[in-house]
């Protein structure tokens, strides 16, 4: 049982249109390097007729995060929250995390020399990492931490049709359900619900 919000991200798939709005928003606001993505837009069924469908996707900050598991040097920190965060400065760019992860979420730059990973990159939830809240360090390792301003997510706050939702677990899952029996179709498990919640 817990006592505190437990935020989590939830792409509604039929509201997603694959405008890449979101990764774009997410790149330029931590200024990313090429080649990490934090966040990906996945087709799937692509050009089946009704059956074709798009999903953001980005590190999903899961309750049981196998990430954190697998780590040999204990780089994962979770949150009081439930957002899943790392130490760069503990990675040692082994790849585990990625192996164990069922999102692809954890980024490695792909300019080092063959066989070199360098050290992980990952989708924050715009939570900054372990520096000092806001300091210089904070911002060049992680990017923004928008949530210690009391802001949504950079992706989430650009979707223009809402399909990418984020916040408290409860309330994420109350606006999908209401959705749900919006629409008439009856219980449907949306995508990455059953690895991350
Ligand atoms: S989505 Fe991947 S990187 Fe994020 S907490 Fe889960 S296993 Fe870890
Ligand atoms: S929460 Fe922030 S870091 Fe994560 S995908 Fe969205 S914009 Fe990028």
């Amino acid at each position: 049982m817990y006592n505190y919000a437990r935020m989590k991200f939830y792409c509604d798939t039929e509201r997603c249109i694959e405008c890449f709005g979101c990764v774009i928003a997410c790149d330029e606001a931590h200024e990313l390097p090429l080649g990490i993505a934090r966040r990906k837009v996945v087709t799937l069924n692509d050009g089946i007729e009704g059956k074709e469908f798009s999903v953001s996707v980005a590190c999903m900050h899961c309750t049981d995060a196998p990430c954190e598991q697998v780590c040999p040097v204990d780089c994962f920190y979770i949150r009081e929250d439930g957002i899943v965060l790392h130490d760069k400065d503990k990675c040692i760019g082994c790849g585990y995390c990625l192996y164990a992860c069922p999102f692809g979420a954890p980024q490695f730059p792909k300019d080092g020399a063959f066989g070199i990973r360098g050290v992980m990159d990952k989708c924050t939830m715009c939570a900054g990492g372990p520096e000092p809240t806001f300091s210089i360090e904070e911002r060049e390792k992680y990017g923004q931490n928008r949530i210690a301003e009391g802001k949504v997510p950079m992706c989430a706050a650009t979707c223009s049709t809402n399909a990418l939702l984020v916040g408290d677990a409860e309330s994420v899952s109350k606006i999908y359900r209401e959705r749900v029996a919006a629409r008439g179709k009856g219980v449907q498990t949306p995508y990455g619900w059953k690895e991350a919640y």
